[in-house]
């Protein structure tokens, strides 16, 4: 391939005005030049899209760029207008445009103006486009958010699948996949799906120093502990996010009646409202929005100082993602997440409904979120191991910025707990739910376990000097160390593994880690909505009320919709 030599550096001062590349960008830069196959895994925020961007204004013909959401192509496209009109032309193509804008971007295409296309995965498919782009010269195929080809990805597409095919009718081009998803799973996936298991591969480190991983238990006072949280960061930027629109709506609203200036953003919202909403959190017009998932992607504001999960989200890519948003500027950003088991059962039983294979992956990704929040160790070496990555726990950057480092978990030998508790699931023939077995355990009478089996009295009460709080903790640890597993196929029954039976042949130690303790706090002028708990306050449940009218039941929505 004829290439006129370039200077990179003069090159990025000259279209993007940055001194220096950052990271590993230049060398992700001069593989794309070269014609490769290229694979980028770096965090958000890591600069991804000026490794293509440069590329693609440098090489001759039009780069595609495919992107899953209109808002960030719309973004990019204008940032791209802005720096670069006299070296040429970026465009979208979806079907946000109507046929006289489709003709001026497939014309500045064929004059050879445009250098950037960018194209949803399905406007791509379309076979008008795939006709024309064919006969283009193109300069290579860049995948942006290409995790979003693997079911195990956070945001699964399934037109991302069918990508590879349209690139080869297209022709015979370089692609480059990017993606702030570190997973080896998805990673696979990627280059199995795109076809590029020979791509150069730039992978930058996930570590973010500056921030402060916390998980707290949730309890009926998760809303008091919010606004004790929150009210330390008076007029500063946060994120609170929770599963479902209501709770969305109650926490902001909790907020607004303790004098924190806060705002709702899901997706039950329409778009003007959002659009809005968005602004008034960049403008700094209020504090904190409570948000579900639908606030996130192109979000881009420096200087949030914390992000709060009042749910634990569904996988640790989203969490990882969703934390990322604190503290982008190198400042402080803490993340603060609250878990309570029972969240989780509500997460599984929503993949209750789906495919056996997807509720398998779901319950897969849900296991390394409990493992994550029960954890005794470094959260952050946990979160970075599961990205793959090692992390020295002692001299590492931002070691000793997580709960569990700066004030260990306690621990306490359960070898004997964990033997009478597999015998149990043994004994009883596998049959049974976490639940049913601590009943047994704590002997609080159980109609099935009672009426049915033989062994019941055996275990009738066994383990009643515990309590069934501390049973359950020890059954998610014992599924965490992979004695026991869950039965998918049958909904959540307990079975026992290999390791499991060898356990009760040969218990050996079993250090069991405990929760933190945590101090209640000042509760003074904390308005809550919880019935019953706190200072429940008339005029907030009105407010509640009014506020659900306005908002309208919203049919159909289901409960964990965005
Ligand atoms: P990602 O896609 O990896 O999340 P972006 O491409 O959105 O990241 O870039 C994040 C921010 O970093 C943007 O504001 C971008 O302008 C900025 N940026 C990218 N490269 C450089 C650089 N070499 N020097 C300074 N800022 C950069
Ligand atoms: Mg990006």
């Amino acid at each position: 391939m004829k290439e006129v030599k370039i200077d990179l550096n003069e090159s990025l001062k000259e279209y993007f005005g940055f001194s220096s590349f950052k990271g590993l960008q230049k060398q992700a830069i001069e593989s794309i030049i070269e014609g490769n196959n290229t694979f980028v895994v770096m965090p958000t925020g890591g600069g991804k899209s000026l490794i293509y961007q440069l590329p693609a204004l440098v090489k001759e013909g039009t780069a595609i760029v495919v992107s899953p959401l209109i808002a960030l192509m719309k973004n990019q496209v204008d940032a791209m207008r802005g720096i670069s009109t006299e070296h040429g032309v970026a465009h979208v193509l979806n079907s946000s445009l109507n046929k006289t804008e489709v003709n001026k971007v497939l014309s500045d295409i064929e004059n050879g103006v445009t250098k950037l296309l960018y194209v949803a995965p399905e406007s791509l498919t379309k076979e008008e486009y795939v006709d024309f782009l064919k006969k283009q010269k193109i300069s290579f195929i860049a995948i942006d958010e290409a995790h979003c080809i693997s079911e195990w990805g956070h945001d699964f597409r399934p037109e991302y699948r069918n990508l590879r095919n349209i690139i080869k009718q297209i022709g015979d081009l370089p692609i480059i996949g990017l993606t702030a998803t570190a997973t080896e799973k998805v990673q696979e996936d990627i280059l199995k799906n795109l076809g590029i298991s020979d791509a150069r591969t730039f992978k930058a480190s996930f570590n973010r120093p500056n921030l402060f991983y916390e998980v707290r238990p949730k309890t009926n006072d998760v809303e008091k502990d919010i606004i004790r949280f929150v009210r330390n960061y008076k007029g500063k930027s946060g994120v609170i996010y929770c599963l479902s629109r209501k709770k969305v709506e109650d926490i902001a609203q909790v907020l607004q009646v303790n004098g924190i200036k806060s705002i709702p953003y899901h997706a039950g919202l329409d778009a003007k409202t959002r659009a809005k909403h968005q602004d008034m959190f960049l403008m700094e017009d209020v504090d904190v929005v409570v948000a579900t998932i639908a606030f996130g992607m192109g979000i881009d504001k420096p200087d949030v100082r914390f992000v709060i999960h009042h749910d634990i989200p569904k996988s640790l890519e989203s969490y990882y993602q969703e934390t990322g948003r604190a503290g982008r500027d190198g400042g402080e950003g803490y993340c603060l997440a609250y878990y309570a088991y029972k969240d989780i059962e509500k997460l599984e039983k929503f993949l209750a409904g789906k495919p056996v294979a997807e509720q398998e992956i779901g319950n897969a990704l849900l296991q390394e979120v409990v493992a994550y929040a029960e954890t005794s160790m470094s959260r952050r070496k946990f979160l970075l191991h599961y990205f793959g990555e090692e992390f020295d726990e002692v001299n590492g950057e931002g070691a000793d910025m997580d709960d569990n480092v700066r004030n260990p978990k306690k621990k306490i030998e359960a070898k004997n707990d964990v033997k009478l508790l597999l015998e149990v699931v043994k004994k009883t023939n596998q049959e049974y739910k976490s639940k049913e077995i601590v009943n047994t355990l704590i002997g609080k009478e159980n109609a099935l376990l009672t009426s049915h089996n033989t062994h019941k009295q055996e275990f009738f009460g066994a383990g009643k000097d515990k309590s069934d709080k501390h049973w359950m903790a020890l059954i998610r640890q014992v599924l965490v160390a992979d004695l026991l597993f869950k039965e998918i196929e049958q909904y959540g029954v307990l079975k026992i593994n290999e390791k499991g039976l060898e356990f009760i042949e040969n218990p050996v130690s079993f250090l069991m880690t405990e929760d933190h303790v945590y101090e209640e706090g000042d509760d003074n002028n904390i308005i809550t909505s919880n019935k019953g708990g706190g200072a429940t306050d008339e005029a907030l449940m009105a407010m509640l009320k009014d506020l659900r009218k306005k908002v309208g039941k919203q049919k159909g929505v289901p409960p964990y919709a965005v």
